[in-house]
């Protein structure tokens, strides 16, 4: 059963869709690529990476020509951080944060007044978006461990708490803060807030130092007595757990479109290394052990591919109250479940195929290894997926 969604499913790309995807790939070859071994290296953040990205129009892809966006839709959003994704994970991570969490999230629950104070300066790329769900004391139980609170006073709210893991937090303008309005209501006391990093009693504790996606900050952010106008509300008071819902179905499918450009790319090196290293007096390639390794990643690689492309078309459009349940959560988990462990599997065959050099710290392979495996923990784990995917088919 169909509950949204558009009919043009293309595993096969054109027109448009083969047009931008192309086009994302091109800019991020010859722009993101070059930077990925020093943003891993040194966990370095080029300032200037998401303006550059912003003139290309890549940011806002779905957002109306209006407010500055490309017009396009969800299904090309996803084709964009696929793109990225292959040349440089790590602006991956934090473009697909400002893209779908921040400026999607915007255009899809914000005023008409919200949208045009924050979306033309984010989708020029002068002001970086994130999103604060996540704390030390709540993960996976996101909503019913939220200590983070907001009392009205007057004309603002003032909101205190932390949060934990905040892609983009340290580089963060503008951010989707997600607070307690109502606890005693549970998951219906929730609410959402665009704090900017201005506004008093809002701070960065730290910035983290991760695995992966090194170049991509990721931070704790405090909120003590912080101050946000009440025009900063997010959709309606105690309303917040349906933007949340809806917009982690939609962040699923895009982290199956950052996965398979990864998985994309690791599929490339191994073959190219496999034609390149001499053992034995022959490549490697043509030990069929070495080609079993190869045909296991493009049966995976292809696999991610179907299921991506076939959930952002069916998300494509996705109307508001829709998402956080029934089959678009379904689908969506099953997505973000398949294409995290397939992309564990193809980045360990790409790793294994490289030999010891594989296991060298400054090989891409390995920094693609190294990236993997916060898809299978971001976005809700894995195991929280199947809970979804059982909750559904049980329900
Ligand atoms: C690099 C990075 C970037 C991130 N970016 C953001 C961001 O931008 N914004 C944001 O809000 N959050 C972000 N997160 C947070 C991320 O969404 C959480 O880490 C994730 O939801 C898991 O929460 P947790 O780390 O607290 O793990 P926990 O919830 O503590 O889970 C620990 C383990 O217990 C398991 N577990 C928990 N509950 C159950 C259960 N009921 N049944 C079975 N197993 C269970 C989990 O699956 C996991 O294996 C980021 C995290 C990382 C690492």
């Amino acid at each position: 059963m169909r509950t949204t969604g558009d009919d043009n499913v293309e595993f096969e790309l054109s027109g448009d869709r083969a047009a931008i995807l192309e086009t994302a790939d091109r800019f991020a070859r010859k722009e993101l690529a070059p930077l990925f071994s020093r943003m891993d290296a040194e966990e370095w953040w080029p300032e200037d990476v998401m303006r550059k990205i912003g003139a290309a129009g890549l940011i806002g892809v779905a957002v109306e020509n209006s407010l500055g966006g490309a017009g396009l839709d969800f299904f090309c959003q996803g084709l964009v951080i696929q793109a990225i994704a292959r040349h440089n994970s790590s602006v991956g991570l934090s473009y697909a944060t400002h893209e779908n969490l921040f400026v999607n999230n915007l255009y899809r629950n914000g005023t008409p007044a919200q949208q045009e104070k924050y979306l033309p300066h984010c989708i020029r790329g002068e002001m970086i978006g994130a999103l604060g769900m996540t704390e030390p004391g709540a993960g996976s139980d996101a909503i019913g461990s939220m200590a983070t609170v907001a009392r009205r006073e007057g004309d603002h709210y003032i909101l205190d708490g932390r949060k934990l893991f905040i892609t983009n937090g340290p580089i963060a303008d503008v951010m989707i803060i997600y607070a307690k309005t109502a606890k005693e209501l549970g998951a219906k006391g929730v609410s959402a807030f665009l704090v900017e990093k201005g506004f008093p009693g809002f701070s960065v504790a730290q910035t983290l130092s991760k695995m992966g996606n090194r170049g991509s900050p990721t931070g704790e952010l405090v909120f003590e007595r912080c101050r946000v106008p009440v025009e900063n509300l997010l959709g309606q008071e105690n309303k917040g757990i349906a933007i949340m819902m809806s917009g982690l179905d939609l962040e699923r499918a895009i982290v199956g479109a950052h996965t398979l450009g990864i998985a994309e790319r690791a599929l490339e090196l191994a073959v190219e290394y496999a034609k390149s290293r001499v053992q034995f007096g022959k490549p490697i390639a043509s030990f069929q052990m070495v080609q079993g390794m190869l045909a296991d990643m493009y049966v995976a690689v292809e696999s991610m591919r179907r299921m991506v492309y076939y959930t952002l078309a069916r998300c494509n459009g996705m109307r508001e109250g829709e998402g956080g349940r029934g089959e678009i959560h379904k689908l969506t988990a099953a997505t973000v479940l398949l294409c995290g462990r397939s992309l564990m599997e193809v980045c360990d065959n790409a790793l294994q195929i490289h030999g010891g050099m594989g296991y060298m710290w400054e090989m891409e392979v390995n920094r693609l290894y190294r990236a993997a495996k916060i898809f299978e923990i971001g976005a809700g784990t894995n195991e929280i997926r199947r809970l979804i995917i059982a909750g559904e088919l049980l329900s």
